[in-house]
């Protein structure tokens, strides 16, 4: 397997030459940004100051409505709030005067703080519940800079902090912003690059299989709540000098829609296009104003357009290399053989057992005291007509379900009831009936996702791209190339995954689960959809993971590969077994036959 066996200097220039065109627009960006002070007057870069000021705000917001999806409309309450921190401190009229460099890692503390209370809704609320949270948080800040006049100075206001020179001009504040930004656009790429960034967008489009990867979600959301609302605040405290003197009116909800409709407009899961976004959106109104009259108006139109001409952002205009079409007679021939230089050779290991799981919903009895071992290095076929409780069952083992009677062990030990995340940890690995991929995210992206609890970097790590990150990505890459290698998917590895079809798409789930090197594999149905061709692959690929010492527990509807592959085959109806044994058993089992196989 050439991925794993590539030395690290190798890695360190692919690893460029692929990041380099990522790389390429941002520097450009700053290049212009650096000549702006040399081919314009004061006024532009006044607007370039507020660019640079917005996107140190947006670059961390980015990662909760871009990446993770919330709602976050509200968020020009952390800019007060960070405003007001940073002026008042540096004033002194509550503690004696804290100089501005100080009082701005202050404010971004108190950011950070503010950012967690006013994301944690977003655990429980979902969409617009959670934007209007955000929006009532944004109208208590306002309220309290309004009515805390000794300290605020209410509506007549406080004077913005100063920063000392070579920053106390207008060209020297300008290039400090460009500095924050440029740094603030590093980290939140660092992060959205990191296995963090996959887990974010996994939670979104796919959370119950970020679930079963063992991916936390509060962890991540608490993650990225605590670096969005610092940059928002520490983008407060320059806002404030901006505009010299602050009061609650400059505030307005118009801003908190520029900020959201930056991201929107960008595109979603991209840092280029709200960057670019926020640039437009800072111009656009500066362009649009010797129209006076109208240019709220052409404002307004230009964003409708924008929106539905082009629904996935600028990104997704931008996106060239998923244009090119893909071949359309390919097929999927996966190479059991490599898994050997991939996954361990397992000796021994524990059983897996349920006994006694009931489950209801409500009348239903979907499972109705069913016992099943599942052992190391064997194939157990679950098989039953339709509703009969197979997927059910799978739920239940990987916790995505409590049951309401029964206990499920691992060796010794129980298996927790109801806790998905803490499957992976146990070595359980699954796929779905209906396959959860992420459509946004590269197949490689979606492989890696499987890896997530391997990896062993700090989200701090991760934002600063320190070296234990790279190696945990460079580890995950390289273990799902050889994974992507093993189901024959290789050359797919950075298509976006909603390309492809739905077979690619059930060789994915196994390639993400085997990410895990897994005790046992839950396989819902894997077949389903598959040419015979395909099917006879997927046989051989299931041998040679159960060769490895991997205990698979197999649903599935054709009959002839549950009878070729399986060492034991539970047969349920109505919840219940309804037979157990070899395949060679079950296959004259006399109700089975009437029942389900209909001979
Ligand atoms: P199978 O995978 O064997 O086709 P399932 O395990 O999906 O069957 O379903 C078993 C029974 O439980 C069916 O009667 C189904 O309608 C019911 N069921 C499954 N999931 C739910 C749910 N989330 N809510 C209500 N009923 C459900
Ligand atoms: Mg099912």
């Amino acid at each position: 397997m050439t991925a794993l066996t590539t030395t690290p200097a190798q890695d360190e220039t692919s690893g460029w030459r692929t990041a380099l065109p990522h790389v390429v627009p941002f520097l450009g960006i700053l290049v212009l940004a650096l000549l702006l002070p040399f081919v314009s007057n004061d006024y532009w870069v006044l607007i370039g100051t507020r660019a640079a000021i917005y996107w140190v705000l947006i670059s961390g917001l980015n990662l909760v409505v871009g990446f993770a999806g919330h709602l976050a409309i509200g968020y020009v309450a952390l800019l007060t709030l960070g405003a007001y921190t940073t002026s008042v401190l540096v004033a002194g009229n509550v503690i004696p005067a804290v100089p501005v460099f100080a009082a701005l890692p202050i404010a971004g503390l108190v950011g950070a703080v503010f950012g967690v209370i006013v994301g944690l809704p977003a655990l429980r609320l979902r969409t617009f519940y959670f934007a209007m949270s955000t929006l009532g948080f944004a109208t208590i800040v306002t309220q309290i800079a309004l009515a805390w006049q000794s300290v605020t100075g209410g509506g007549i206001g406080i004077t913005g902090p100063e920063f000392p020179a070579p920053f106390n001009t207008a060209w020297g504040f300008y290039g400090l912003c460009i500095a924050f930004a440029a740094v603030t656009t590093w980290m939140s790429a660092n992060v959205a690059r990191s296995r963090f960034g996959r887990a974010l967008i996994a939670v979104r489009d796919a959370e119950v299989a970020a679930e079963a990867t063992g991916i936390s979600k509060p962890k991540m959301l608490i993650a990225i709540f605590l670096f969005a609302g610092a940059l928002a605040a520490i983008a407060g405290g320059l806002f404030a000098t901006l505009q010299t003197y602050i009061t609650p009116d400059a505030f307005t909800f118009d801003l908190s829609v520029l900020f959201f409709i930056a991201i929107l407009i960008g595109g979603r899961g991209s840092i280029l296009g709200p960057l670019l976004g926020t640039i437009i959106l800072t111009i656009l109104p500066e362009i649009a104003a010797p129209l006076a009259a109208w240019s709220t108006f052409l404002y307004a139109v230009l964003l409708l357009v924008i929106v539905l001409v082009m629904p996935g952002g600028i990104a997704a205009l931008l996106d060239f290399r998923n244009r090119r079409p893909l071949a359309s007679n390919r097929s999927i021939v996966p190479r059991p053989a490599a898994l050997a230089e991939i996954v361990r050779q397992r000796k021994g290991g524990k059983l897996l057992k349920l006994r006694g799981i009931e489950l209801a919903f409500g009348n239903v009895k979907a499972i109705d005291g069913l016992d099943l071992d599942v052992t190391p290095a064997q194939i157990h076929g679950l098989i039953g007509p339709n509703g009969s409780g197979k997927t059910t069952t799978l739920n239940v083992i990987s916790g995505y379900y409590a049951a309401k009677a029964g206990n499920m062990t691992l060796g010794d030990e129980a298996l927790p009831p109801g806790q998905p995340t803490l499957r992976a940890p146990c070595g359980i690995a699954r796929t779905f009936q209906t396959p959860r991929v992420i459509g946004e995210a590269s197949v490689l992206q979606n492989v890696m996702i499987g890896g997530s609890i391997e990896g062993r970097a700090t989200f701090v790590e991760a934002m600063l791209a320190l070296p234990r990150n790279g190696e945990d990505e460079r580890k995950l890459a390289a273990k799902a190339r050889a994974l992507l290698g093993v189901v024959g998917l290789e050359t797919l590895a950075d298509v976006r995954a909603d390309r492809l079809q739905h077979s690619e798409l059930r060789f994915i789930e196994i390639a993400r689960a085997l990410m895990l090197d897994p005790d046992f594999l839950l396989l819902d149905e894997p077949a389903a959809g598959l040419s015979n061709d395909e099917i006879e692959r997927l046989a051989a690929l299931i041998k040679a993971i159960c060769a490895r010492g991997t205990g698979v527990l197999l649903v599935e509807h054709h009959a002839d590969l549950i009878f070729d592959i399986c060492h034991q085959v539970t047969v349920l109806n109505l919840g219940r077994t309804l037979a157990a044994g070899t395949p060679a058993e079950i296959r004259v089992h006399k109700e089975v036959v009437s029942a389900y196989l209909g001979g």
